[in-house]
């Protein structure tokens, strides 16, 4: 039966699709990090729903959440009226926000997909400021939609429906392995911070007045690259010092994955709009944007949308979003993302295709490259997108599942859920382990 069913649906969905074309899986079952195929073979997921699923497949607390929507009868659709459920996930969301945010903040729900969320928080800063350009940074990543693609570093996928991007003036990430510098660390931090100063302040540059500037504070489909927590408080001050809206992404960072229940508590920076999706649905479509009350000039109906009120993922939102923080799994993501790199950084003094390992929390990213071309004058060898191919395929032989991402395609993306075990964390490394040695032969 599998075999049909990954036949029937190879011949019938669109050439679009991704990763799901390198993962020939029928999943019937799944809990916590396993999903179990069709034909009896078990994987650990580390991929999750691209981050979505922070307490893992099926979990008995979001699974309890949305049968309690389902058995009250409750409506299950109704737009955009206040009820319990909303107040509920709007109440544990505003919990969890930086105060300076929480205490004068907006929500505007906007549909099921991140995307949807990036679009919203675009046209509100272009609403409250009246101006139209964006600063948007390369290898950046916010949606497919077209203004969340225009932000996006994707210069192919923009190329493809015509440049959907103008008024995008984009600026260079600090990826310290590829410094666009030539230097990493503090130092190329501080120089990509004063490129966007002096961008911003040269009149000649002819770049569009800035409705805003919108970041990831940790870069996920770009490859998994932390931005330094001094760049993102430099970021912050030159858009307040010129009153330039700051948009800070955090659809894949969010909801404890990389070591804080929100990326930007690791910088103290609190940001004019924060775009939300993936797991405060605790697994199901819900997307939103919270920003500072001074934004909220919006005309009734200036934003709206259909399926923006979806009882039963406010429900497992909600219950995921209390989870993560009554259980304190941000500081569990730390600590296990921690041990984990350490891990994957002493891998590298033996497997020379392993440029860098990296990542933040458990939002972890392994740069494959190939070790027989000549490194760069900074000290960089070349991306390998077939190593890495080959590392993903040699880890799904062995019961893995990972994800590709960066600029080449050439970085093993860890996702995995936050409620993974020390057990599963090292059989996961111990079979990425055997994936990268077989890959490289
Ligand atoms: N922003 C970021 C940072 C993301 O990682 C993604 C999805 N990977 C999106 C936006 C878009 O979300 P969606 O796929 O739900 O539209």
């Amino acid at each position: 039966a599998a075999e049909s069913i990954l036949r029937r649906q190879a011949s019938r969905e669109s050439a679009a699709r991704t990763y799901a074309r390198s993962l020939p899986i029928v999943p019937v079952r799944a809990r916590g990090m396993t999903i179990e195929g069709a034909d009896g073979r078990r994987y650990l997921d580390c991929l999750a729903g691209a981050g979505t699923l922070a307490l893992g497949h099926n979990h008995p607390v979001a699974l309890e959440a949305i049968r309690a929507v389902l058995d009250s009868e409750a409506p299950l659709h109704v737009l955009d009226l206040a009820t319990p459920v909303k107040d509920a996930f709007t109440t544990a969301l505003f919990e969890t926000l930086p105060p300076a945010l929480a205490e004068r903040g907006r929500i505007q729900f906007c549909g099921p997909a991140g995307t949807d969320a990036v679009e919203a928080a675009v046209k509100l800063v272009r609403t409250a400021t009246g101006r139209s350009g964006l600063l948007a940074f390369c290898g950046a990543y916010h949606g497919m939609t077209a203004g969340a693609l225009a932000a996006s570093g994707a210069a192919a996928a923009r190329a493809a429906v015509a440049e959907p991007g103008a008024g995008v003036t984009r600026l260079p990430y600090p990826y310290e392995y590829r410094c666009p510098f030539g230097t990493g660390g503090e130092r190329g931090a501080e120089l990509s911070a004063r490129w966007t100063q002096s961008l911003l302040d040269d009149p000649g540059a002819g770049v569009h007045p800035f409705a805003g500037m919108i970041v990831e504070p940790v870069q996920g489909e770009g490859g998994v690259i932390p931005a330094p927590d001094g760049w993102l408080r430099t970021m912050r001050r030159i858009t307040e010092e010129r009153g330039i809206p700051l948009v800070v992404d955090e659809v894949q960072t969010g909801v404890g994955r990389t070591g804080a229940f929100w990326a930007v508590q690791h910088s103290g920076i609190v940001p004019d709009v924060m775009v939300l999706s993936k797991a405060i649905g605790g697994s199901l479509p819900l997307a939103v944007i919270v920003y500072r009350d001074e934004l909220d000039v919006w005309r009734p109906g200036a934003h709206a949308g259909t399926f923006r009120g979806n009882q039963l993922a406010m429900a497992a939102g909600s219950a995921t979003l209390r989870f993560v923080c009554e259980n304190r799994l941000d500081q569990r993501a730390a600590s296990l993302g921690t041990r984990m790199l350490s891990r994957l950084r002493a891998l590298a003094a033996h497997h020379p295709c392993i440029g860098e390992a990296r990542g933040r929390g458990l939002m972890i990213g392994v740069e494959i490259v190939d070790a027989d071309a000549e490194r760069d004058d900074y000290g960089a060898l070349p991306a390998a997108p077939r190593i890495a191919t080959a590392v993903q395929r040699e880890a799904l032989r062995r019961g893995l599942i990972v994800e590709l991402g960066g600029r080449h395609g050439s970085v093993v993306r860890l996702l995995p859920p936050l409620t993974i075990t020390d057990e599963q964390a090292e059989a996961v490394l111990d079979r990425l382990t055997d994936a990268i040695a077989a890959a490289e032969r």
